[in-house]
């Protein structure tokens, strides 16, 4: 059976941790929407189009991933790809306690998705997005963690710091 995994996050942006979870997952899933959330709440560094943008580049050699922006419930966001996984990365234990109160959550929401965890390789499991865009902001060097397409959006967002 061809089972479709959505995989949702603020992407703020993508990084190479998130990249190693989507290249394990499409191995194991016939479809996977990489579900990109608007998360106003968050206030994002980079906008919802660019998000979905540099995401869409990262991932372009995987023939079986779609990248799509959301601003709904997830749960009915999975509903309406037609998902039966909800797929996340875990990087360590600190990730496990707010994974599972959104898991369980979105059990309640959906009964019939289930939560699948991936861990990345190991080289990745320190990296997060907010700590790459304050390397970048400060002048870092980020090209370890991202994609090319990400170290020049960085770049250009944090030209007059
Ligand atoms: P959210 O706002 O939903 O936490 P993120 O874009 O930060 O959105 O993360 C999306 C998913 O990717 C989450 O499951 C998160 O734990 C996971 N993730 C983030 N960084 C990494 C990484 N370096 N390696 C593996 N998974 C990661």
């Amino acid at each position: 059976m061809q089972l479709t995994a959505i995989y949702p996050g603020t992407f703020d942006p993508i990084t190479h941790g998130h990249a190693d979870i989507v290249r394990r997952a499409s191995r194991l899933f016939g479809r996977i929407v990489v579900a990109v959330a608007e998360s106003p709440k968050k206030e994002p560094s980079f906008s919802l189009d660019d998000r979905v943008g540099l995401a869409r580049a990262a991932l372009a050699d995987l023939a079986n991933v779609e990248v799509l922006g959301f601003d709904m419930l997830l749960a009915r966001f999975a509903r309406e790809q037609g998902a039966t996984v909800i797929l996340r990365g875990l990087r360590a234990v600190s990730d496990f306690e707010h994974e599972f109160q959104l898991a369980a959550m979105n059990r309640q929401l959906a009964p019939e998705v289930e939560t699948m965890f991936l861990t990345p390789a190991e080289e990745y499991s320190f990296v997060s997005s907010s700590l790459v865009r304050e390397i970048a902001r400060l002048g870092g060097d980020v090209s370890n963690f991202v994609s090319p397409a990400v170290v020049r959006a960085l770049a250009e967002r944090y030209a007059n710091h």
